[in-house]
């Protein structure tokens, strides 16, 4: 019998790694699932939903924790939570694996296996493991509907008897899941939608969502994509030739959603204070490249700032601001790694560590990190 634990998480995370779906498939799969008390009220997952699906309700974290195989958490859990896990435990999380290294190490040294899911390989197998995908996808579709709310004009054009109202101009920065979900929502409301990105492919995905591609399309440009899907850091000369087309189609937007990462390192800076000051006072930038150090250069994280009249807003978890289909998803996706990692019929674990998607999440294993890109980091 394998049994999973789910912790509430801290107070600045409202998702949960369970939802009543997933409870009921994982009890489906033999597991016997321990939730602490109150774990799912911010997704609105009351106790009583869960347990009617099979899951039984702890009273406390050490309770739920006692004997689990597994702890399913949706953040980096306490250290304390993992030291009351029996040696060999498997931990799946997302464990923000370039974050704070010392803690990382530290959570390694309780011998559990830590498994992140930012790492899953974008493999066709993979896809519905795909936690960054899932979440993405709500953050861009909130960015949107906060950068609506904060803007005091409307969206769409309107023709009215009293006169024309212009639809607003939004212009996305980084079109990858977040920014293609931003443009598709930018345009529901009614906006009038460009879009930019170095990754050659991301042109027709802009262009089918009826956005405007707008980029600096060199032979490096051509050559941006990794093999693993994502965008490569670009060269000086090249972020040099960004800027200024940047900087000539920033100062008539209205909205600016920016998305744009490149795994492991810090966020590119794509807006300058100068190109902010080049806007319109009323319009809004949303960065949410924030926790990552933005992509404005006058992003705080967390904060909304207010430079000559532009407000730049760096929301830290706006896929958590939606948390009852963020944990929905992010729950889904973690069943359908467990089911990868559960024998159905000898109701036990069967972890197959050559497995592709194993070894690409797996982060620390006997108390070592384990993981290739987290080697030789300090
Ligand atoms: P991401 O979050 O790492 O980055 C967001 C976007 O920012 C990307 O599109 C990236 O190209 C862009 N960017 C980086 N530097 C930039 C710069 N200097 N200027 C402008 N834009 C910049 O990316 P993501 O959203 O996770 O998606 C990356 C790719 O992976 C996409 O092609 C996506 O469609 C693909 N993907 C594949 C799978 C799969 O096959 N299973 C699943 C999800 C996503």
């Amino acid at each position: 019998m394998v049994t999973i634990a789910v912790t509430a998480e801290p107070a600045d995370e409202p998702r949960v790694a369970v939802s009543p779906e997933t409870v009921k498939k994982l009890v489906g799969l033999g597991a016997t699932v321990k939730v602490e008390a109150g774990a799912g009220a911010r997704s609105r997952f009351s106790d009583e939903t869960l347990r009617a699906q099979g899951a039984e309700i702890a009273p406390t974290a050490a309770d739920a924790l006692r004997d689990a195989d597994i702890l399913l958490k949706v953040r980096r859990p306490s250290a304390a939570d993992v030291a009351a896990l029996k040696p060999g435990a498997l931990v799946i999380a997302m464990l923000d694996p370039y974050g704070d290294r010392a803690a990382l190490q530290a959570l390694a040294g309780s011998k559990a296996s830590l498994f992140t899911m930012e790492f899953m390989p974008r493999i066709t197998r993979a896809q519905s493991m795909d936690v960054l995908s899932s979440q993405a996808n709500l953050a861009g579709y909130k960015a949107v509907v906060d950068a609506a709310a904060m803007f005091q004009q409307a969206m769409p054009m309107m023709m009215t008897a009293a006169g024309t109202v212009p639809a607003a101009r939004a212009f996305i920065m980084g079109a990858g899941v977040a920014g293609l979900q931003a443009i598709a929502t930018a345009r529901r409301l009614g906006a009038q939608v460009s879009a930019t990105d170095v990754r050659p492919a991301s042109k027709e995905q802009v262009a089918s969502l009826g956005g405007k591609f707008i980029a600096v399309e060199d032979e490096e440009f051509k050559q941006a994509q990794t093999a693993a899907g994502y965008a490569k850091p670009m060269s000086a000369e090249y972020q040099a030739k960004q800027a200024e087309l940047v900087a000539n189609h920033i100062k008539n937007q209205d909205i600016v959603i920016t998305t744009a990462l490149i795994p492991g390192r810090p966020a590119p800076r794509l807006i300058t204070r100068a190109m902010v000051e080049s806007m319109k006072p009323g319009s809004i930038i949303v960065d949410l490249a924030a926790e990552r150090g933005g992509n404005c250069e006058l992003t705080k994280a967390g904060e909304i700032v207010e430079h000559n009249g532009v407000r730049i807003y760096g929301p830290l978890n706006l896929a958590g601001e939606i948390s009852v289909n963020a944990s929905s998803l992010y729950a889904k996706n973690l069943y359908a790694f467990l089911e990868t990692l559960i024998d159905k019929k000898e109701k036990k674990l069967a972890i197959n560590w050559d497995d592709e998607i194993v070894k690409g999440t797996l982060v620390a294993r006997d108390g070592a990190i384990v993981h290739p890109s987290l080697q030789g980091a300090t």
